[in-house]
């Protein structure tokens, strides 16, 4: 697992922190955090977390730490579509775009955060799609 660091102001004496901040799966979902220890006012450690939709300038920061991730579908010629369709549709793509979002997963796969995809891999091996995930050096 990878940690980022972003800064946020200290709730008790407003100085600029540094938090350490990171990304995981837990239990088939994502979750984020965020650790801020203050060595201003000596404030103590305060945890921020949350579910599913990491806040973008967590998301920004580990990208830049830790790179951008590709998932790509292993054979995709022989890959059923709609299983997939049903893994995406669950994720919250609408219909009228889960198509082309399939497609596209086939071709260029999808890039991410580590966790973003490892978490769609899960997903997508729980329906019978095999995935590698590999740093996305174009990214
Ligand atoms: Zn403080």
């Amino acid at each position: 697992m990878c940690e980022a660091f972003i800064e946020q102001r200290c709730q008790t004496c407003g100085s600029v922190v540094q938090c350490r901040t990171w990304e995981h799966v837990i239990g088939g979902r994502l979750q984020w955090v965020v650790l801020c220890g203050c060595g201003t006012c000596g404030g103590g450690e305060t945890e921020e977390f949350g579910w599913d939709e990491t806040p973008a300038q967590v998301r920004q920061a580990l990208l830049d730490t830790c790179g951008t991730f590709r998932l790509r579908v292993q054979a995709p010629q022989q890959v059923a579509r709609m299983p997939v369709m049903r893994v995406l549709r669950a994720t919250g793509e609408p219909l009228a775009s889960v198509s082309a979002r399939v497609e596209a997963l086939m071709t260029q796969g999808q890039t991410g955060t580590e966790a973003e995809l490892e978490l769609l891999a899960l997903r997508l091996a729980e329906v019978g799609v095999p995935t590698t995930t590999a740093r996305d050096d174009q990214g």
